[in-house]
């Protein structure tokens, strides 16, 4: 029985594709293992995208997910074609959901896989990086895409890694980051990881640049417990973590929020199986596991856990994981549902039985920032379009622009300097940026819109600007390569 005797209310979508009868099997099982649920439905998907809603979710539907702060939601089909936004990228940003929770085990003999013994849990920065989908075409050849990590996002997304790890027991958290190239963006994020993990000092931490972290992931999961990564990390590798247990069919993933908190399978709708009664609905069913820990029926998700580990040890198994020699009996999505059910109460006999820590919501407190560090302003870039641009007459130019306490310091071309003494086998786009740094005294910010008047009177196509600033007189600004 529940530890929670009052019935909480949720919100439930049923998606497109296979959604329908997941969801119908998710909720027979856990519902039949004692969930104490009341069930909201809302309608979002194709079938609101196709009545002209440009997000796939009607406004009224938000009132919902306002009330009960808790969304199952199946998985939905994306329409092709340009006009449409992500639905989840949507729900997750609007909602403030910032962490993305997704535990992948193997389950072997039971579901073949090459890694039997692993069992991690990926959580995933949902809000930032380049997911702010901030990105412009400057010139014919350029387009660019903002990565945006912050000291806050990035300090709750640690934390919540390392409160997760505690209170599930796991010894270890792990941080991927690419900070050797993106030393300012990256690099803050394992600063703060550094920072929060000297709070947890009975969970061991480390730090691995993400493409041998990668690697290493690939070919010995059984060496990570919980690990946390930015956002495109997260999303890229939670699927490899998923997919390489056996089945992207069996994982769920948890969205959670201050707020609001969404819980869903992580693949999609799957069409070409839709209405067969031939999708495994475990993926789902393993979100609506977290939704139950979530909403503080840990001992409900337990009791479901158990018996879908047995069923999966008793060979009963739907299409995508059914192997000759391993299953007993293919089954489809209502059967499947059906022997979990039977089974509640039962245990695992072979593999580890689940455990779910008497634990509910994870309140991860906004810390207060300290914003009292000097901020200076000490050069300005102004990136220009030049598509036959050539750095040595380009500087000879901005030299006879003569604006009082600027000097050019370097141009640069995607990153690689050009000037001075480029070297003649780098290739030149027609992206430019010249770096302007104080010369002499102070770097005034007027002095930013005298050169940028400066430039447009030169007859240059201004297509950008950034301000150079230390902070307490740290550089918080990238060198050019070669710079
Ligand atoms: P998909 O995950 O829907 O399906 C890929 C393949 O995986 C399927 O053909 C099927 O063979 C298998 N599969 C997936 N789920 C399964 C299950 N429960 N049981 C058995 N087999 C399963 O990926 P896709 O085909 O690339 O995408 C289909 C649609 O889903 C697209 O419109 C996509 O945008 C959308 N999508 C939605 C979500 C979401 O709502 N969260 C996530 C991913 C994709």
């Amino acid at each position: 029985m529940s530890t929670n005797g009052k019935r909480v209310p949720i919100t439930v979508a049923n998606g497109d594709g296979i959604g329908p009868e997941i969801m119908d099997a998710t909720l027979r099982i856990i519902q039949g293992a004692g969930a104490r649920i009341d069930i909201e439905m809302i309608e979002i998907g194709e079938a609101v995208y196709n009545r002209g809603v440009s997000n796939g979710i009607e406004p009224s539907a938000w009132d919902s997910l306002r009330r009960t702060k808790v969304f199952l939601k199946a998985p939905i089909t994306t329409p092709q074609g340009g006009g449409f936004k992500s639905l989840n990228v949507t729900v997750r940003k609007t909602l403030g959901m910032y962490a993305n929770v997704r535990p992948c085990a193997s389950l072997h003999p039971y579901v073949a896989t090459k890694h039997p013994k692993m069992d991690l849990v990926i959580v995933r920065e949902n809000e930032e990086d380049v997911y702010g989908g901030i990105e412009h075409r400057q010139t014919h050849d350029v387009v660019q895409c903002l990565k945006l990590i912050s000291r806050p996002g990035s300090e709750r997304i640690v934390r919540y890694a390392f409160e997760y790890a505690k209170a599930n027991n796991r010894k270890k958290v792990t941080c991927f980051s690419k900070d050797n190239i993106m030393k300012l963006t990256d690099g803050l994020f394992h600063k703060i990881f550094d920072e929060i993990a000297l709070d947890y000092p009975e969970i061991e931490n480390e730090h691995w640049i993400v493409d041998i972290g990668s690697a290493k992931l690939a070919d010995t999961p059984e060496a990570f417990d919980v690990l946390v990564m930015p956002n495109l990390y997260g999303d890229v590798l939670s699927d490899v973590a998923a997919q390489i247990t056996g089945s992207v069919g069996l994982a769920g993933s948890a969205n959670i929020g201050d707020h609001c908190s969404m819980f869903e399978a992580i693949h999609g709708s799957a069409p070409r199986r839709a209405g067969q009664n031939l999708a495994n609905p475990s993926g789902l069913m393993h979100g609506a596991l977290l939704m139950l820990v979530h909403i503080g029926q840990g001992d409900i998700a337990e009791l479901v856990h158990n018996a879908w580990l047995r069923t999966i040890e008793d060979g009963i198994h739907t299409y995508d994981i059914y192997k000759d020699g391993i299953s007993r009996e293919r089954v489809g999505t209502k059967e499947f549902a059906d022997a979990v059910i039977a089974r509640v109460g039962q245990k695992p006999q072979h593999l580890p039985a689940a455990h779910y820590a008497p634990h509910a919501k994870l309140d991860i407190d906004a810390r207060p920032q300290n914003r009292t560090s000097k901020k200076q302003l000490v050069g300005f870039d102004l990136f220009i379009d030049l598509p036959t641009g050539n750095p040595d007459a380009i500087a000879e130019r901005l030299a006879t622009l003569n604006v009082p306490g600027a000097k050019l310091t370097i141009i640069a071309n995607r990153g690689t300097k050009v000037w001075p003494n480029g070297d003649p086998d780098t290739f030149w786009s027609d992206h430019w940026v010249c770096r302007f740094e104080a010369d002499g005294s102070e770097f005034l910010p007027q002095t930013t819109i005298k050169l940028m008047q400066a430039m447009l009177e030169a007859g240059y196509d201004v297509v950008k600007s950034e301000g150079l600033y230390t902070f307490d007189g740290e550089r918080q600004y990238s060198f050019a390569q070669g710079q």
